[in-house]
């Protein structure tokens, strides 16, 4: 019996559309699931999240376990409860802050410990903790704690590495308590491709209901990256979800749901969103850009989202020029109606047998603009 029923209605070719029940409502799949690190979506409010066609937010362990903390959240009626978001919910463990904090944690047999980056003080985190915290706040799909090595890496450290991930995922698998949190492995292994095999034979004799992909969009060029994908998609379990994590560009995605990935989440839309970077399907607009300063038209003629609907580029430049708070509101909400209307028709392509027919309109000659992130040195 699994915490995360999942039906796939249709394939093309290794492509899955299919169906997630969630305990906070149905996903259709593939799909993206916005970026809330906090509890948030940087600048929305639930509802504009919701509006803007998102059923699943991605909030992260690590960063809640510092502030407020997780016996706050739980104390507050757990995370739906306390963000107000009625939608799923999907928590990364931590894993990727043993990456991305390298030079302030610790990671041993037993689990990480970090050196809190707000005030100092040491956070612990062991598989065993991460998924008693994630069940306790009531996450609908909990991650299990991994460890995401740097590219490059040698072979022995990816091997190393990997090996502590997969012993922390038989610890995690065991530290399983509520029955309405489903908890996802983790396949690790670099781009080796002999370490990718271990892992997915490994994680696929225990008993998780789905199966994420990580230790990619750490710096690596896209061929290995896409490798990395190639080998490892079609070996996971065919009749769970699968989700790849921090991944990606509309290309991106567009390579691995041709491989049968079925979640992905991502800071790049809703970030170049916040910085100006608005996404239309001809490439990315540079709002800033004086060309736009006397331009009546939308964002997208294309786009259906409230803000193409009512504002010019002409007001939108202006807002961004002045620093503007709804600026950045505007920007996010345009760009992740676009990414969930995108996924929206990679479904409906996936239906017809035509995903191959997506490629030419979203990505073809603005592929470049489509991969590139702005520089975002004033984030907030
Ligand atoms: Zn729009």
């Amino acid at each position: 019996m699994t915490a995360l029923p999942f039906e796939i209605e249709s394939r093309d070719g290794q492509a899955r559309r299919g169906r997630l029940r969630t305990a906070h409502g149905e996903v259709q799949t593939p799909t993206f699931m916005p970026v809330g690190t906090l509890g948030a979506v940087k600048g929305l409010t639930p509802g504009q999240l919701e509006e803007a066609g998102a059923r699943v937010m991605l909030a992260n362990l690590y960063h809640l376990s510092l502030r407020p903390g997780i016996e706050t959240v739980a104390r507050m009626g757990g995370i739906h409860r306390f963000t107000g978001w009625n939608g799923a919910i999907l928590t990364d463990s931590g894993g990727f802050q043993v990456f991305s904090l390298s030079g302030l944690r610790k990671v041993e047999e037993r689990g990480v410990t970090f050196r809190n980056h707000l005030d100092g003080g040491l956070l612990e985190l062991t598989p065993e903790s991460v998924v008693a915290a994630q069940e306790s706040i009531g996450v609908d799909i909990a991650m299990v704690l991994d460890e995401c090595p740097p590219w490059p890496v040698s072979e022995a450290a990816a091997e190393a590495a990997l090996e502590r991930t997969l012993r922390w995922a038989e610890r995690s698998a065991e530290a399983r308590r509520s029955p309405s949190t489903a908890l996802f492995g983790i396949a690790q292994g670099s781009h080796f491709r002999p370490l990718r095999e271990r892992a997915v034979a490994a994680l696929s004799g225990l008993p998780f209901d789905g199966y994420a992909i990580g230790g990619v969009s750490v710096g690596e060029p896209m061929a290995e990256r896409r490798a990395v994908i190639e080998w490892t998609a079609p070996l996971l379990p065919p009749d769970r979800p699968r989700y790849l994590m921090g991944v990606g560009t509309i290309e991106d995605i567009l390579h691995a749901v041709s491989n049968g990935v079925d979640l992905f989440d991502c800071v790049l839309p809703a970030r170049n969103g916040r910085h100006g970077g608005l996404l239309h399907r001809g490439g990315l607009l540079r709002i800033r850009n004086a060309r736009y300063r006397e331009d009546p038209g939308p964002i997208d003629p294309e786009c259906s989202c409230p803000v193409c609907r009512t504002q010019s580029r002409a007001f939108l430049h202006h807002l961004f020029r002045s620093g503007e708070i709804t600026a950045a509101v505007y920007g996010t909400l345009h760009n992740l109606r676009v990414y969930l209307d995108f996924m929206g028709e990679v479904r409906e392509a996936i239906a017809a047998f035509r995903l191959a027919d997506l490629a030419p309109k979203w990505v073809g000659r603005s592929a470049d603009e489509l991969r590139t992130e702005l520089p975002h040195a004033a984030d907030f």
